[in-house]
């Protein structure tokens, strides 16, 4: 059961053909929630209409799987689950929110795109909105979409005490949400791109084992392959 009601729902709009993300509906004030998925197993469903798209939805899953102690089951009758449907875009709730939760995954959408979803499923918000953000990006607030600047305003809350991270897929891109083509998130470390959705950075992989209590983050480091040490 999730313990904590704060919750938000994400909306990743498509605009231009290029998906954008971050219309936060609901009050949340955390980085990283504290309404995860308990034993780090999330069941799930895949609506009828995505039959088609099932292969793309389990490579997004593998993301996460491969590097992480998270698992995903399909659904029998467990009370919390996510519904994996169809949609206009890419959406997701912030964290688990209790009993059935849609995850949307629009034709647009790609299955690093469906990665980022369900970690917002699995309790993270967007990485730039951390409160040490301003260290590391500028925040060009005069370029930003009217509408959208609340996607910019600073969450606070657990950050794991893991470094910020630039390339993380949870970060945005420097483009997103411009009103005018001009930089909306600027890196103050020249050269750096950001907004990548091809896979998890080694934070991400950390963040994930860190909030879940998994212990493969240290072997993944030291390694750069994952073990799997439960067996
Ligand atoms: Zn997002």
């Amino acid at each position: 059961m999730c313990s904590d009601c704060f919750y938000s729902f994400v909306i990743e709009l498509q605009e231009d053909m290029m998906v954008q993300e971050g219309d936060i509906l609901l009050p949340e004030d955390r980085n990283a929630v504290k309404t995860i998925w308990s034993d780090a197993t999330v069941h799930f469903t895949i609506s009828k209409e995505l039959a088609h798209r099932v292969s793309e939805i389990y490579a997004a899953l593998k993301m996460i799987a491969d590097a992480t102690c998270i698992r995903f089951r399909k659904h029998t009758n467990e009370l919390n689950y996510l519904k994996i449907r169809d949609g206009i875009g890419c959406a997701s709730y912030v964290g688990c929110r209790g009993g059935v939760q849609s995850v949307f995954f629009g034709p647009k959408c790609s299955v690093g795109n469906l990665c980022h979803e369900i970690i917002h499923a699995l309790g993270f918000h967007h990485e730039h909105t951390r409160t040490d953000r301003d260290q590391y990006i500028t925040v060009n607030w005069q370029s930003i979409k009217p509408k959208s600047k609340r996607n910019f305003e600073v969450k606070h809350g657990d950050t794991l005490n893991l470094p910020y991270d630039l390339n993380s897929i949870m970060h945005y891109g420097q483009y997103f949400f411009s009103v005018d083509g001009s930089p909306t998130v600027l890196p103050k470390q020249s050269g750096v791109k950001m907004g990548q959705r091809t896979h998890l950075s080694q934070l991400d992989v950390q963040r994930l084992n860190k909030l879940y209590h998994c212990g493969k983050d240290l072997l993944y480091l030291i390694t750069g392959f994952l073990l799997d040490t439960s067996s």
